[in-house]
């Protein structure tokens, strides 16, 4: 395929995903090949969907159920946006494969997915990784969920990457009831600013009862960089 015939692609792409309901889109290569058995699925579009103010406005320094709810939804409509650019790739004849928004590779490996969704987003340019250890999106902060679809067709990122924009801000650190976030500046896919398992552990200690202990999003509502 041509240049220009990738970028018309491109086009398509982000069109059916805007009308599927995704609020951002990128594209990019990833710096190594996610799944060993198939080294050509080395390209990435990345998809974001706004979580809604009035959920949102629901936290109030503890995890509600209507937040637990709406992230499910995002994710399920994720899943979905994810699963028809998957097949629109492959009636163009290319591989893809959908990774579910939120995704565990299993008991021995909890807090890790097929591919960290930030750091699709980031080299996308589509945003940054705070100090939360949270993807910033450019058009709306911290109240994005993220999903990726991997492919061997070779999309071209659109945008600079961002630099991290937290400054001398340390909400999330200090808003964090789990002492989860050390309130430094991440790496790209925020690993070693934030600690998953102590998070996660302290909702499953402290909220069994919503949203099975697995959901918060005290750091999403504190963040400063949110937009409408
Ligand atoms: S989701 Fe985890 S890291 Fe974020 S505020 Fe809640 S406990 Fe802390
Ligand atoms: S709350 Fe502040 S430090 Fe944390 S991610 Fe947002 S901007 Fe960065």
């Amino acid at each position: 395929m041509q240049t220009n015939e990738i970028s018309a692609l491109q086009t398509e792409l982000k069109n059916l995903a805007t009308e599927l309901g995704a609020d951002i889109v990128g594209f990019c290569r990833l710096p190594a090949p996610p799944v060993e058995t198939q080294p050509e699925l080395v390209y990435a579009l990345s998809v974001g969907v706004k979580l809604a103010d009035g959920v949102l406005s629901t936290i109030d320094g503890a995890p509600s159920f209507m937040y637990f709810q709406h992230y499910r939804t995002a994710n399920a409509l994720l899943d979905n946006i994810g699963f028809r650019l998957a097949r629109a790739l492959e009636k163009h004849g290319f591989s893809a494969l959908p990774v579910a928004a939120s995704q565990s590779l299993g008991k021995n490996n909890p807090y890790r997915g097929l591919v960290a969704h930030k750091t699709a987003a980031v080299l996308s340019g589509l945003g940054f990784v705070g100090k939360s250890g949270l993807f910033l999106s450019t058009d709306y902060g911290s109240k994005v969920r993220l999903a990726t679809v991997l492919t061997n067709c070779p999309v071209q990122s659109e945008l600079p990457i961002i630099e991290n924009g937290c400054g001398s801000c340390t909400l999330c650190q200090r808003a964090c009831p789990a002492g989860a976030i050390y309130g430094e500046l991440p790496t790209t896919d925020g690993e070693r600013n934030f600690d998953a398992e102590k998070c996660s552990r302290y909702m499953k200690e402290h909220f069994q009862d919503v949203g099975r202990g697995s959901v918060c999003g005290v750091c999403i509502k504190v963040c400063p960089k949110n937009k409408l």
